[in-house]
């Protein structure tokens, strides 16, 4: 019976078959470990996939150095290894033998060979994996740990980053015993906030960027490389571009600024969309469409955005286009989707950057809940994101007051929205009502209000938590100019520039998808259907480029 992940009762576990076995030793080699041993060390990279064929292996708490979980250990039949796999990232739970062992050790990469072409032991091993992913974020006990969520406005970005992201992270603040384990463990003096590895490693001027290199998650990339396709941007239109250039065969990348799941990564609840009659998450929804991506060989590099973007031409790694990272890393590809989305609006107001992530906030999941129990939040806008943070919030607040600009909520909220809204007695709406003003010292107090329903309020409300969902403008200033954008900056495609494909952009080569796109429905199902779609368009131009240059070369 697997034992390490608790959701295997629901994704029932089938043992690899006898024939998927023998698959392995052809590709791996038959090795024998001594007790004690350790298979992967934290942060390791995790580039063997180790098959028990007679002993035990126990999974370890990173930070008590214990076995890890409720005492469970993986016996022959059974196999060690987690996500990482997948990516070649690090290891997020260590690994170490309890008996002298004999395994089957395949490299990495000649596995995922095989699961491509062996999709019933591919099925097995990617839900074993991810269940075991699952369970370390459900667990209060991962590897990595924050501490100062509520006082540190740097903590609690790597907090964002790290749920968003799917990297299991602890707080043991909720638990003073364990708090002051932890302070006990590091030699360094750790009064204040800290994010510690494992049990001692202290990160020092913590980044999401230095977080996501621990885990290999943004990627040593090679800049020798051409890949067929870079993906810009890993909301759902890029993550389902990523599936399917996979899918198809082609060498994919995605870089990803901030979160996979784009936008959709911040709705807590996705109701529309088609299969899921009980709504998803988003950051669910794109998080299974990431592995999926992975497990046809698309990699993805968070957070790395792009910058910049030029042509090259046949000497310098072309034809195609080199994209420049924000690190000043070049990444050349022979095709470029463009899944960039769209950002939210700020507000003009003093003193807003001040208050970013100490109590003005643009999107609202259970990292931004957890400061909203007991409280009275503020929200500023009339569309469905706004809607649905409100109906999300109201879960935690005491009240949540929505402030309208207008006189109705007609024209900018889905009808259920509203509905719901109406009647939710935690909620409460103003119309007519604008922020005019913050408040606070080091985290925000108070906003004040102006318009005619500010009176009703006495001008102010008393409250940690604003969150500012007021439409958002497309993110093409890295583009540089190379295609055609329309006014407000969203990518022209299609009949707008005179190309046959709807996604085509005005420069051969690069497509766009989704919420850049002009025209585009805003919607998650959309930027899916794109994103998948437009790899037929790119598959042609790269067997094209592919063509063009192997012919040139022969007549060299
Ligand atoms: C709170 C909320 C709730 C929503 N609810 C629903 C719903 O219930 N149903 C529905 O259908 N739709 C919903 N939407 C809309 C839906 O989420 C979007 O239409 C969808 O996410 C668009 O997908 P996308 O891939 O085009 O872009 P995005 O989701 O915007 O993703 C773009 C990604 O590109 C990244 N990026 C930007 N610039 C760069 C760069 N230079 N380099 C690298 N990466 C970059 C961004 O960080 C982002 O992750 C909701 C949106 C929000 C905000």
């Amino acid at each position: 019976m697997e034992s390490l992940a608790h959701d295997l009762r629901t994704m029932q576990r089938t043992p690899l078959h006898d024939s998927h076995v023998e698959h392995l030793r052809h590709i791996g080699e038959v090795v024998e470990r001594k007790a004690g041993d350790v298979l992967f060390d934290l942060g390791d990279p995790m580039d063997t996939f180790y098959y028990v064929l007679d002993g035990e292996v126990e999974a370890v708490d990173a930070v008590t150095g214990e076995r890890y979980g409720d005492g469970a250990t993986l016996g022959p039949g059974q196999f060690a290894g987690e996500i990482s796999l997948l990516t070649g990232g690090g290891s997020m739970l260590p690994m170490r033998l309890v008996q002298d062992s004999r395994l089957i050790a395949v490299p990495r990469e000649a596995l995922l060979e095989a699961m491509a072409r062996v999709p019933e032991m591919s099925d097995i091993i990617v839900t074993v994996i991810s269940a075991r992913r699952r369970r370390l974020l459900e667990s209060n006990d991962a590897s990595l740990t924050l501490i100062g969520m509520d006082e540190s406005k740097e903590i609690r970005a790597i907090a964002a980053f790290a749920a968003r992201n799917r990297i299991p992270f602890r707080t043991p603040e909720d638990d003073p015993e364990e708090a002051h384990e932890v302070a006990e463990a590091c030699s360094l003096d750790l009064k204040g906030p800290a994010v510690v590895f494992g049990k001692d490693r202290v990160i020092h001027d913590p980044t999401p960027r230095k977080v996501a290199q621990l885990f290999g998650l943004d990627l040593d990339l090679d800049e020798e490389r051409t890949y067929d396709v870079l993906i810009v941007g890993g909301g759902p239109g890029g993550v389902a571009a990523g599936v399917y250039a996979g899918a198809e065969g082609l060498c994919a990348l995605v870089v990803e600024d901030a979160t996979i799941g784009g936008q959709a990564g911040t709705s807590s609840r996705i109701e529309n969309y088609m299969g899921f009659p009980t709504g998803i998450s988003g950051a669910d929804l794109c998080w299974r469409g990431e592995v999926q991506a992975m497990k046809f060989g698309t990699r993805f590099a968070v957070p790395r955005r792009a910058s910049a973007i030029e042509r090259i031409g046949a000497g310098e790694g072309g034809p195609g286009f080199r994209v420049t990272l924000d690190d000043g890393t070049p990444v050349c590809a022979r095709a470029i989707v463009v899944s960039t989305g769209v950002q939210y609006r700020r507000l003009p107001l003093d003193r807003l950057e001040e208050f970013e992530g100490a109590g003005a906030y643009y999107a609202a999941t259970d990292v931004e809940a957890r400061f909203c129990r007991g409280t009275e939040v503020v929200i500023v806008g009339g569309g469905n994101s706004a809607g649905q943070a409100a109906m999300f919030l109201s879960r935690y607040a005491k009240c949540v007051h929505v402030l309208i600009r207008g006189d109705s909520l007609a024209d900018s909220m889905s009808t259920y929205l509203r509905d719901r809204l109406e009647a939710d007695a935690g909620v409460a709406i103003h119309y007519n009502t604008e922020v005019e003003g913050l408040e606070g010292d080091d985290h925000l107090s108070a906003v004040r209000l102006k318009g005619d329903g500010a009176a009703e309020l006495d001008g102010r409300i008393d409250t940690r938590a604003l969150f500012i969902m007021v439409g958002a403008a497309p993110n093409t200033g890295w583009l540089d100019g190379l295609i055609e954008t329309d006014a407000k900056g969203f990518v022209l495609t299609g009949d707008a520039v005179g190309r046959d494909s709807p996604f085509e952009t005005s420069c051969d080569g690069i497509f766009a998808v989704g919420d850049v796109r002009a025209g585009s429905v805003k919607r998650v199902a959309s930027a899916v259907g794109e994103g998948s779609v437009v790899i037929s368009k790119v598959w042609e131009h790269v067997a094209r480029v592919r063509d063009e240059t192997g012919a040139a070369q022969a007549a060299e």
